[in-house]
């Protein structure tokens, strides 16, 4: 266990916040980064903790716990999702806030990175019971947020119509209509074109450029996807109009494989249909421990973190490992996959599609003027492609996995800003 600067560990530092702080003290040793950077970078910016008590249906009270960290601000304001799940804890946001840095500096964009969320079940709650409490969560943390301070969007447990409330109840406190509070947005009310599918998009663009250096034709080859939300449905998708066979996908609750290749339409419309894989016709069951350890191309884990690890890695057998979700691989399991000749993309070049799309839709809402989606299509390409090939180049000329690389080139950028703007005061 790698420890806290000051020696105590806040109660932030649980094992996933570990598993950030172990990946990025690996790149700051290979960098020979400055201790004093190297301090700043281990501790979030600004963490904070709110009460968001919800009246529910029955008219009992329910008090969840909030949270939003900011990891860090050099570039401009922070930018990351908000995650509505049981299992949500300060160490978990904090730990996503820190990947959102590396994230948006490894690919260029003008924000820090930050992360939020609520311990809640949203399945578990009525439209009405999860309005309020996106509302009284949006209340708790307006002080903190902002269009030039801090941008939410979505992430595991929210989408589209939780944005619209956020933005609403930003825009109700200020006293007028203010869209580049929020990204991830209807379009109706500011959002992006091209927005809903970007992470899945961007993650198919890194799944090309591997193909193409790998000389291996996407005709007909393999991929599973662990996930069948926002981003595994629609990198599913858009592999299945590729011409990939996509042989298995999988929800919380189970999987389905067709070694032929399942019908990702027919799926979805299921999906939107029932909430669940469960019960498509389409293939025989499979578990998602199963499912990762398919023998296939390409494995897209698009669901949560730690899901690859020292236990499970040895058995992974797939040529190209693409994290969709953030964090699903741990570092022992990054040792394994690495020397079993797997070629991983790490989460903050793979799932980047989906904060560079928020960045055009932060722009178009300050500018009040709007892209055509193929103008989005291509920029995110241009944008997704050229970072695939400086993680890739650096990876090779260093004889390092692309993870490292990637982390590398990131905090490389990242430190020169901090050191050209010095320590207040
Ligand atoms: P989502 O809520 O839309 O979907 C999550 C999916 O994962 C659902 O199908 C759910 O049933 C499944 N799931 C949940 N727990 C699971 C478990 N224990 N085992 C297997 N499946 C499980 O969320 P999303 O927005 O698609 O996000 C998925 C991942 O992608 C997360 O790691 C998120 O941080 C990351 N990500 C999302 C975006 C985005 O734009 N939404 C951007 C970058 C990264």
């Amino acid at each position: 266990m790698q420890s806290h600067p000051d020696g105590h560990q806040p109660e932030y530092v649980t094992p996933i916040y570990q598993m950030a702080i172990a990946q990025f003290c690996q790149a700051a040793d290979h960098l020979g980064l400055d201790p004093n950077l190297r301090k700043r970078f281990m501790v979030p910016k600004r963490a904070l903790l709110v009460s968001v008590p919800i009246r529910m249906d029955d008219q009992r009270v329910e008090v969840f716990n909030g949270y939003r960290v900011q990891h860090d601000s050099t570039l401009g304001p922070s930018k990351g999702g908000i995650r509505f799940h049981p299992d949500v804890t300060l160490g978990e946001v904090s730990a996503l806030a820190m990947w959102m840095t590396w994230k948006c500096g490894l690919v260029g964009l003008p924000f820090g990175g930050a992360k939020g969320g609520v311990n809640c079940d949203p399945s578990k709650l009525s439209r009405l019971e999860l309005q309020r409490l996106t509302r009284r969560y949006t209340a708790e943390i307006i002080q903190f947020i902002g269009p030039d301070i801090d941008v939410p969007a979505p992430d595991v447990g929210t989408n589209e119509q939780v944005m619209a409330w956020m933005m609403d109840t930003y825009s109700q406190l200020k006293g007028y209509s203010i869209p580049e509070i929020v990204t991830g947005k209807p379009i109706c009310i500011g959002g992006s074109l091209g927005r809903i599918d970007a992470t899945g998009r961007g993650v198919v663009f890194c799944v090309m450029e591997a193909f193409r250096h790998l000389k291996m034709n996407p005709a007909g080859k393999t991929a599973a996807v662990q996930g069948f939300g926002n981003v595994g449905s629609h990198a599913a998708l858009i592999l299945h109009q590729e011409g990939c066979r996509v042989i298995a996908a999988s929800d919380v609750r189970s999987g389905v494989l067709n070694l032929t290749g399942l019908d990702i339409p027919s799926l979805i419309g299921h999906v939107a249909q029932n909430g669940f894989i469960e019960g498509f016709s389409g293939g025989e069951r499979i578990s998602n421990a199963e499912l990762l350890e398919l023998s296939c191309d390409v494995l897209v884990p698009a669901a949560l973190s730690e899901q690859i690890t020292a236990a499970n890695a040895g058995r992974v057998s797939c040529r190209i490992l693409v994290e969709a979700a953030n964090g699903p691989t741990t570092p022992e399991a990054d040792r394994i996959l690495h020397s079993n000749g797997v070629l991983l993309i790490p989460d903050i070049l793979a799932n980047a599609g989906g904060v560079i799309v928020s960045y055009f839709e932060w722009v178009q809402d300050l500018q009040n003027f709007f892209w055509k989606e193929k103008e989005i299509h291509a920029k995110l390409q241009e944008i997704m492609s050229n970072a695939f090939h400086q993680v890739l180049s650096f990876s090779q000329k260093e004889k390092i996995d692309m993870r490292l690389a990637a982390l590398m080139l990131s905090i490389r950028k990242i430190s020169d800003a901090q050191l050209s703007r010095g320590i207040f005061p």
